[in-house]
Order: C-alpha cells, then sequence, then structure tokens
C-alpha cells in the first residue's frame, strides 16, 4: 500500500522529534565534492607528519594565498593577511575583519602534535648485535600497537657549532624505514597473559636501526659503530648531538582511501592535524571577514598544551596584545566579545566496539563535524562545558549555510574521558566550543574518519568565519 499522508502522529514526530542523519543520504551531491576535497587533504598528510614541518607546510600554503609574515610595527587593514609562526612548531594566520578588533576576533584553533614515539635524549645502543634507538612516547598511546610497523625519522639536530640540521629517513621510496619487534606466536605464551596495556612495555619500545658491524676486530659496539657513521655521513652529526636533538619517529606510511567506495581516509596524525586543515582551507577561502579571524595551529595538546609552543602558555595572548597594540584595542574587551572554536576530533562510533558508547550521544562517521559541549573526566572535570548561548551561536553559524553537524559526547560516562584546548581559551575570557571530525581508532598509528565529514567541517570553519 503507497503511503500517501502522513498520519497525525509521524506530522507531530516530524515536528517535534529530531534525529542525526548521514550526509550521503540527505546530501548525496555532496560525495564528489568531499572525495575532491580530500585529494590535496592526503597530501598535506603526507607533508606533515610532525609539528614542524606540518608549520613549514602551512607557511608555504599561506604565502601562496598572500599572506606575508606579522610585522607588530605595521598597521594593517580590512582584508589584509599576516601569519606568525612561534619556535618553528606553531603557526598564527590572522585575517583583519571590517569590524573593530574590540567587536571580537573569531579563533579558530586546532592542533599538529600527534602521538608518536620520541628518541630518548641519549638514545643509542646495541644489543647483541643489533643497534637500537631508546624511546620515550609522546602522548596517550596504546603501546602494542606500535610493534611491526614501519616508522620513519623525522627532527632536527643542533649541531655543536649552532648548525640546525633537519633529519627525515624513512619517508622517500627507496629510504630504509625502521621497526619496534614483537614476539611470533609461536613463543608468546608468557606476553600472551600480559594485560593489553602491557602487551608492549614503555622500555620495550625499541627500535632497530642496524645490523651490520663497522669493519674493525679491535673496536667495541660496532654494529653501533656502524649506525653512527651512516648518521654522520647523512647528517653530520655524532652521538652527542643527540642530546641536542629532537627527534621523531612516526608511522612511514602514506595517507590512503579506505573503502571500496573510497568514503574514508586512514592516516597517521589525523587527530588533529584533518582540524588543521580543515581549518587552513576556511582561513583561505574567507577572504573579508565582518570580525577578524585569527586561526591558530599549535603544538603539545598531546601532552597537557604545556610548554611555549602549547595552548597552557601565553604564547598565543601576546600575540593578541600585539594585535591590540596595531588597533589601539582593549586587550580584555577583546577577549570579552570574542568566540573560539577548539577544533579537536572525538572518538566515531564504532560498531565493532559499540559497547563503550552510550548510541544517542555519539558521533557517526558520515554524520558531520561534532559538536561537543563537554569534554572531562569523573563529572565533566576539566572541562571547559560551553554555555547554551555559545552552542546556538555555533549551530545557527552552521545551519544558515546547510552545514551538516552532530552532537557527541567522547564515550559512555565514566568510562574514560579526555581534554581539549577549549579550557585554556575559556581562561582567557572567550566563549568556547569544541568542534571537530569523529575519528575511528584515535591515537593508533593509523586514524580512520570520513571525507564527508572532513567536508563538512570545513564548510562549518568557513560558515563560522563568515
Ligand atoms: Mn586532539
Ligand atoms: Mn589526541
Amino acid at each position: 500500500m503507497a503511503k500517501e499522508e502522513k498520519s497525525a502522529g509521524q506530522l507531530l514526530k516530524d515536528e517535534l522529534a529530531y534525529s542525526f542523519k548521514h550526509i550521503g543520504q540527505t546530501h548525496p551531491e555532496d560525495i564528489d565534492p568531499a572525495i575532491r576535497f580530500c585529494e590535496d587533504y592526503k597530501v598535506f598528510m603526507n607533508n606533515s607528519k610532525t609539528e614542524r614541518e606540518c608549520t613549514a607546510y602551512l607557511e608555504q600554503l599561506a604565502v601562496k594565498e598572500g599572506y606575508a609574515p606579522f610585522d607588530p610595527e605595521k598597521s594593517y587593514k580590512a582584508g589584509d593577511r599576516a601569519y606568525y609562526i612561534n619556535r618553528g612548531k606553531s603557526i598564527i594566520f590572522v585575517t583583519f575583519g571590517k569590524k573593530a578588533l574590540e567587536e571580537g576576533i573569531r579563533f579558530n584553533i586546532a592542533h599538529i602534535d600527534s602521538p608518536r614515539l620520541d628518541l630518548k635524549p641519549f638514545p643509542l645502543y646495541e644489543k647483541d648485535e643489533i643497534a637500537y634507538f631508546k624511546t620515550h612516547y609522546y602522548g596517550g598511546i596504546r603501546k602494542y600497537q606500535w610493534g611491526t610497523v614501519p616508522l620513519a625519522m623525522h627532527g632536527v639536530v643542533m649541531l655543536k657549532d649552532g648548525t640546525r640540521v633537519s633529519v627525515c629517513v624513512g619517508e622517500a621510496e627507496d629510504d630504509p624505514k625502521f621497526v619496534v619487534s614483537d614476539l611470533l606466536p609461536h613463543l608468546s605464551a608468557q606476553q600472551n597473559k600480559r594485560p593489553l596495556n602491557e602487551g608492549l612495555k614503555g622500555e620495550e619500545l625499541n627500535i632497530i636501526i642496524g645490523n651490520i658491524p663497522y669493519q674493525d676486530d679491535d673496536v667495541s659496539e660496532a654494529f653501533k659503530l656502524k649506525a653512527l657513521e651512516l648518521l654522520h655521513e647523512r647528517f653530520g652529526m655524532t652521538e652527542a648531538d643527540f642530546t641536542r636533538a629532537e627527534i621523531e619517529m612516526v608511522p612511514a606510511y602514506k595517507a590512503t582511501d579506505i573503502g571500496l567506495d573510497r568514503s574514508l581516509v586512514g592516516a597517521y596524525g589525523q587527530d588533529d592535524k584533518v582540524c588543521a586543515y580543515t581549518a587552513a582551507m576556511a582561513a583561505f577561502a574567507v577572504k573579508d571577514p565582518a570580525y577578524t579571524t585569527v586561526t591558530v595551529f599549535t603544538d603539545k595538546e598531546e601532552i597537557g598544551s604545556e610548554g611555549n609552543t602549547g595552548m597552557a602558555s601565553r604564547a598565543l595572548d601576546h600575540f593578541v596584545e600585539d594585535l591590540c597594540e596595531i588597533c589601539g584595542a582593549r586587550k580584555r574587551t577583546v577577549y570579552r566579545h570574542s568566540v573560539c572554536l577548539s577544533s579537536d576530533v572525538n572518538a566515531a562510533y564504532d560498531p565493532t566496539f559499540a559497547d563503550v558508547f552510550e548510541r544517542n550521544n555519539s558521533c557517526f562517521l558520515g554524520h558531520g563535524p561534532v559538536l561537543t559541549k563537554y569534554t572531562g573526566a569523573r563529572g565533566k572535570s576539566g572541562s571547559n562545558d560551553a554555555s547554551a548561548e555559545t552552542m546556538y551561536h555555533v549551530i545557527d553559524c552552521m545551519e544558515k549555510e546547510n552545514v551538516c553537524w552532530q552532537i557527541g559526547e567522547l564515550g559512555k560516562v565514566d568510562e574514560g574521558g579526555g581534554g581539549t584546548i577549549a579550557l585554556f581559551m575559556a581562561d582567557m575570557d572567550v566563549d568556547t566550543v569544541d568542534l571537530g571530525v569523529p575519528v575511528l581508532a584515535m591515537h593508533a598509528p593509523f586514524e580512520i574518519t570520513s571525507k564527508l565529514d572532513i567536508y563538512h567541517t570545513y564548510k562549518a570553519f568557513c560558515a563560522f568565519y563568515r
């Protein structure tokens, strides 16, 4: 029987009830643009594995878009664009708005550091004829996931004479990679009894870097020496130089499409470079904003935002102070009238592990960017908890431009928890809420996102800036 008219109950339900839907159903015309949008996203990911590389790549993109280095002595007019780099690890874009600065700034802040294995400050050793690096993991990782993953070596070394050398091994097609070993199933009876969080222990995350000795019977530690010789040939560094280095071991593989339908992106470090990319593209797209826009790509979020390149520092505050001096504005008035998107990812609902989610308040792949009113743990502790008014403002911006969005919490109450940079902006007296892309397998060496979500996150950021 064909249904021609809705029943009274169906009509009332349409009017009163609400549900979030897959963008592929409500906006099938967005599938192709989303797939196209993500082609350059994958290129960005392959060039941005560390915060330093991401900063340098964002600078390149910004220069092409007409941004110039920020000059606190210069005067700027509406539509002018500038960028500011903090110690090579964090970058800020500003586009001056038509309204006075005291009417407030539109901030969008994403982080460009990701969980990884950092080298210890004195990392090189050999054991039983294998040369290794010792590591200290950075950020929240599930250590067992990092065994038998091909790794690349990225970072900088300050040589004794003050020369800064960039290090990158394992990204070029013919470059060697590195790896942490794990046991074979035949001999893992004891290891299998360990709890999962000790499957690989912190001091077992040792990276294999060589297995051929330096040819000299009179020298001890010949395997380590061979590795040192090769590092010296390539980068001019010695063992002492490791103490003046920041070297990060990250997955060596490239970003790729996932699924027969190419609906998803798989890549290392999408938390939070997926929000960084969409934030940058939105900053580029909105050329003449009403309010001054400040897009921040910050560091150190994964270890609590401490340090002078993280959001717990006053680096951004000092930048805003420069803006205020240029514009003759009172800083506290500027902050009071500002709104901030803390653009960070949330955990996508995973049907295979449905137990940890509360379905009605979870975000789903393909439903668009997720608004996260609060994060935290044990009763919202450590959370910003956005106001109803702030939620109204951001939802209104998105709905006026036909952006699909969804609401979500990070898993069930008391299942775990997490935090973002939102509380640091709230601390500055700025209305702040979290908005970002849902991610499957967050913090794994290979994370998964939906192209429709990425595209609509970009649209949401544009809407917020317009
Ligand atoms: Mn994050
Ligand atoms: Mn994270």
